[in-house]
């Protein structure tokens, strides 16, 4: 199973809300979570353990213009795929919504397909980019910058290229076991002569580097095989 990806849907429509979460629920790639409010949604963004890979948001929320949020949640610094929901398809609303930082709009009605299709391509472009930030049990990892950002303890924790490529490729996994030998042709290439020696002996210094108890492993885990991550694990009680 991989792991459901936590989507925010902010949209007052209570009918539309629901069936949204019911419908992403169900495709079993992502977890919603909703809002009726630009209010609640910034309540929601600003719990500390929250953490949303996109948004869906509506244009025409009771206290907020979607757009104007957008750009907000921009200037805040947050980085994940925006797309808006959109009443109206004039095409001044649609350019105005993408200047306010909006990566995609969908206009109503849509088909569910088509909204989950680009909530996907959304989430492929991002995962690639420099401002990819993924949860890895208490940390910020960014592939890009090979770095894990402790936020409670305040601390940063370096990678090299290996380790940082052997974390990227284990998250995508999406919790999921990765053979040993796929592990290594992903990282090293497949026409590499590096061994499963070598891959153990990263994956024992990435160890030493992320998990709190090296001796038990909560986050790296051993699998029949080869090794996966459990994202979660570690994560404070919510
Ligand atoms: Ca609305």
């Amino acid at each position: 199973m991989a792991t459901p990806r936590p989507i925010l849907i902010v949209e007052d429509d209570a009918a539309l809300r629901s069936t949204l979460v019911e419908q992403l629920a169900m495709d079993g790639d992502f977890a919603a979570d909703e809002a009726e409010s630009a209010g609640e949604a910034e309540a929601k963004l600003a719990n500390a353990n929250a953490r949303y890979d996109a948004i869906l948001l509506d244009i025409g929320l009771p206290d907020a213009d979607g757009r104007d949020f957008c750009a907000k949640l921009r200037r805040e610094g947050r980085q994940m795929p925006i797309i808006m929901l959109t009443g109206a398809d004039a095409e001044a609303d649609v350019v105005r919504g993408l200047d306010a930082g909006a990566n995609d709009y969908i206009a109503k009605p849509f088909r569910l397909p088509e909204l989950l299709a680009r909530v996907r391509a959304q989430l492929r472009v991002f995962d690639n980019s420099e401002d990819a930030v993924f949860t890895i049990g208490p940390y910020l990892f960014r592939p890009s910058a090979k770095l894990l950002m402790e936020p409670a303890r305040n601390r940063k924790i370096r990678l090299t290229d290996k380790e940082g490529a052997i974390l990227k490729f284990l998250y995508r996994a999406g919790g999921k076991p990765v053979p040993r030998q796929i592990l290594l042709n992903e990282v090293w290439g497949y026409n590499s002569a590096v061994t499963t020696h070598t891959l153990e002996t990263h994956i024992y210094r990435l160890r030493q580097k992320i998990e709190p108890d090296p001796s038990q492993t909560r986050l790296l885990l051993t699998e029949a095989g080869g090794y996966k991550l459990d994202p979660v694990a570690g994560n404070p009680p919510t």
